[in-house]
């Protein structure tokens, strides 16, 4: 059964022109994009997708990170695509990431990790809901 999951190319990405070679990366991969834009967020709007992270030590860089510089908003389409973006994304700490993954491959350090991926069903609807409206998601 085919899945949507929502991908973000993060300001770190973004500054060291990464678009392509990542967006390459996921056609590799067989990802279909059902979905593109390039948006500046809002702090307001980082701090919404975000919430869950809200009072955690790291929010403020968080939120700020994501909102300085435009980012690349991605619904990929899949079978399994949830669980297979955040393989190939790898461990939200680059370090501790495989060999080969977009994390290991590109970012930096934890808080500037080049890629979000959702990380459950639930969480990729929401996700994508929050970005797109359902017509923009080509089926
Ligand atoms: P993800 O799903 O792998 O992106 O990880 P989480 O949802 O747990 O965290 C969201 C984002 O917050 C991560 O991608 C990191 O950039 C950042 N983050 C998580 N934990 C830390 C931390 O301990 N320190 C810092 N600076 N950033 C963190």
């Amino acid at each position: 059964m085919d899945e949507v999951t929502l991908a973000i190319i993060k300001p770190d990405a973004m500054r060291r022109n990464l678009i392509g070679k990542i967006i390459g990366r996921y056609e590799e991969e067989g990802f279909r994009i059902a979905a593109m834009k390039m948006k500046k967020l809002s702090r307001e709007e980082a701090e919404g997708f975000y919430a869950e992270h809200r009072g955690k030590s790291f929010f403020d860089e968080l939120t700020a990170f994501l909102s300085s510089t435009p980012v690349v908003l991605m619904a990929l389409k899949g079978e399994n695509a949830v669980k297979r973006n955040r393989d190939i994304m790898g461990a939200t700490n680059p370090a501790q990431a495989a060999d080969g993954t977009i994390r290991r491959t590109y970012a930096k350090s934890i808080g500037e990790n080049t890629i979000h991926g959702s990380d459950s069903v639930v969480s990729a609807e929401r996700e994508l809901g929050y970005f797109f409206s359902k017509t923009e998601i080509y089926s």
